[in-house]
């Protein structure tokens, strides 16, 4: 079997360069090569000799996802329709912006956790991504922008699937993100997004080198948020936000709870009042996030009155509180929309 080279870390590299008699730092050159400067060939590899080139060849393979469609939409936001190895697509959305690019990715191709909101839900669970398919999604989206990218890149776990029910490998993938040596993406710009696994958010605690933490939590009572995530059973409000509480903030750190506004569920007076008393004492900020039409799905948008009326409610209470409109839309590449979804227009 040829060694799969994307997702080796630099230590891993620098590894197999000496189990093949040659120096350490040969395994520098190629980590370089693979994540600086993004080579696919190793013919191109010419920071190597063309003996370990040619070994390469015959021994180690670099796959990426192919694009199988871009969708593009009328505020620039692109979903990506990426085919793994094994033909399985999953997908990431690119959301430019004047001076940097987001990218949201995925960490499993569907989701088991069933969020009923949420279309990828309904693909079910089809298998956990490589940490080399989480970083490919970076790097084949950024060579598919190389002329016109923006100086700083944001990435966030947030497509398909749960990163924390994907644990070691999503934190391989983001060593390697974050690595100053390689893709150089600093951690204050990369957010897990998790639908609140407890064990997995107590689990990053205690990492090093750890993303930022974002909760996906969406109601204010266990009634209502058992109703929307089915997950809220296993782990209830009370255990989720003592999880929070006992997060290590960095200094220039803040967890943010994304709040799904779902109309007439979960966006009443009532709600703003209870959502301020649970997250009252944490430095934390709240994304507002207007429901995004899923085809067959019982919810309806808030109106802008309720938006505007949950957000004051927040802000007086003493929170810090946005809303978010998510990006593409009309491409279904939005919060919650990511079902794999072929659109007639087709790929660009
Ligand atoms: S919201 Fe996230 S965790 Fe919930 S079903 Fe969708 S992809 Fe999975």
């Amino acid at each position: 079997m040829p060694t799969e080279l994307l997702q080796l870390t630099l230590d891993e590299l620098r590894q197999l360069a000496a189990q093949w008699g040659e120096p350490a730092y040969r395994g520098n050159q190629l980590y370089h090569a693979l994540y600086v400067e993004h080579r696919r060939q190793f013919e191109q590899m010419t920071n190597l000799p063309l003996s370990i080139r040619q070994r390469l060849a015959g021994e180690a393979t670099i796959t990426l996802p192919e694009i199988a469609a871009r969708y593009v939409s009328a505020d620039g936001a692109i979903r990506y329709l990426l085919r793994l190895a094994d033909g399985k697509t999953i997908e990431t959305v690119w959301m430019p912006e004047s001076n940097r690019q987001t990218l949201c990715l995925s960490t499993q191709a569907g989701c088991a956790v069933d969020c009923h909101f949420c279309a990828t839900a309904q693909l079910g669970l089809l298998r956990n991504l490589t940490a080399g398919e989480i970083v490919g999604q970076v790097l084949v989206v950024l060579d598919d922008h190389r002329d016109t990218l923006r100086p700083r890149t944001n990435v966030v776990l947030m497509g398909q699937g749960e990163p924390l029910l994907n644990y070691d490998v999503t934190l391989r993938a983001v060593r390697l993100l974050a690595d100053p040596a390689g893709m150089n993406i600093p951690l204050r710009r990369i957010t897990l997004s998790t639908s609140g696994i407890v064990p997995g958010i107590r689990r990053l605690a205690g990492e090093v080198v750890r993303p930022k933490l974002a909760v996906s939590l969406n109601a204010t009572t266990d009634e209502q948020r058992s109703a929307l995530m089915p997950i809220n059973r296993k782990y209830p409000i009370a255990e989720l936000l003592a999880a929070c509480r006992d997060y290590p903030l960095r200094p220039w750190e803040r967890l943010t709870f994304e709040y799904v506004m779902l109309g007439g569920t979960n966006d009443s007076p009532e709600d703003a009042r209870r959502l301020a008393g649970l997250i009252g004492g944490l430095r934390a900020k709240i994304n507002l996030i207007p429901w995004n039409a899923v085809p067959d799905q019982p919810y309806r948008a808030p109106t802008e009155d309720a938006l505007d009326t949950f957000q004051r409610l927040l802000r007086e209470a003493g929170c810090l509180a946005f809303i978010r409109r998510s990006r593409g839309q009309d491409v279904f590449a939005a919060c919650g929309q990511l079902a794999l979804l072929e659109l007639p227009a087709g790929p660009d």
